[in-house]
């Protein structure tokens, strides 16, 4: 069985959860590097982000609820995603903005000016971001009855369903190319979208569990916090479908070998960011996937093998935009 359970499957819009394929890095001589390519989910919304909001959109509409506070950075994938798929569903935004260290308008802060306006957005000071939750839930509920509060990253169960049609596009890819991967590397933000992979492979390919290995690289956020919400959501998910507890997964942890403070980026990383846009064709984000490039990479390099590894290359390259000065083209 490749597919998840039936009463899951019922809550995704699978016309945005599409099947993505998978391709061989022509860097990669050996043959055994993957690369999953979620970034052509969509043009605008990066593409983890759309298997999300795949279940997070339905559950919305069928609460029907008209306004829908959401929260974030100034360079926020998830909220600039996020406004393109309400207003598609016109679900009005109510925006809680992180005030911006550098308030020059480019990338992501830009594409937020463009989508938002100016009665749709709180700018929230930096001093007052820890209370942003309940800042949102007041002000939303002020401004609307019918209201809803999607947390930071859209973490939560309602995208978690969305996040784990992963687990199925990936099989399928397996299947269609006669392959097992036994390393597959990820990137993690809140950890949702990895989180959703884990649970999606325990659920549908358990007998398989013993020959993977999932390998997460940290773009923000500690290994411990990982995997306390993965017991969580794994504890929840079991219990509200009924579902029987396979065996779990193992699961490693990586730091970004670049600028490893989240959001933060240096040469080193802009210099990575180009050569593999000359080396593999790809345009990837600093923030994320070039990161996590480089920390796949190194980690394949310092262990060689001949198993099958997969990347997922979860992005979007609008994430570039932000960086367009910091880019020297010509080194
Ligand atoms: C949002 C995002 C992530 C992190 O996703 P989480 O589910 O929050 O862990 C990773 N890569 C890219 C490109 C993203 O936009």
């Amino acid at each position: 069985m490749t597919a998840l359970p039936s009463q899951i499957r019922a809550r995704i819009d699978y016309r945005l959860a599409k099947h993505t394929r998978i391709h061989l890095l022509p860097t990669d001589s050996q043959g055994n590097l993957w690369i999953k390519r979620e970034d052509e989910l969509s043009a605008g919304i990066s593409g983890s982000k759309l298997r999300k909001y795949s279940s997070l959109v339905p559950f919305l509409k069928d609460s029907k609820v008209q306004t829908v506070g959401i929260i974030g950075g100034p360079n926020s994938n998830n909220l600039v995603g996020l406004i393109q798929i309400l207003r598609e569903n016109s679900i009005k935004p109510l925006a809680f903005i992180r005030e911006a260290a550098d308030q020059t308008v480019r990338g992501n802060s830009l594409f937020l000016n463009m989508l938002l306006s100016d009665d749709e957005k709180r700018i929230i000071s930096r001093d007052k971001w820890d209370s942003v939750l309940e800042i949102a839930k007041r002000e939303t509920e002020r401004v609307a009855s019918d209201c809803h509060i999607i947390e930071e990253g859209a973490f939560g169960m309602e995208a978690l369903w969305g996040a784990m049609t992963l687990a199925e596009s990936l099989l399928e890819n397996e299947g269609d190319n006669s392959i097992l991967f036994e390393k597959i590397y990820i990137d993690s933000g809140t950890g949702l979208s990895a989180i959703g992979l884990i649970l999606g492979l325990e659920l549908i390919d358990d007998k398989r569990a013993n020959d993977r290995e999932i390998i997460i690289t940290l773009i923000a956020g500690e290994e411990s916090e990982f995997l306390e919400k993965l017991a969580d959501l794994r504890t929840k998910l079991i219990a509200e479908n009924g579902l029987t507890k396979k065996s779990a997964l193992k699961l490693r942890f990586l730091k970004p070998v670049l600028s490893p403070k989240f959001g933060s980026v240096n040469k080193s990383l802009f210099d990575c960011c180009i050569s593999i846009a000359r080396d593999e064709g790809i345009l990837m984000d600093p923030t994320y996937s070039v990161k996590h490039y480089e920390t796949v990479r190194i980690d394949l390099r310092s262990s060689p093998s001949k198993e099958k590894a997969l990347f997922i290359f979860n992005g979007s390259p609008l994430g570039i935009l932000g960086f367009q000065e910091r880019l020297d083209i010509n080194p």
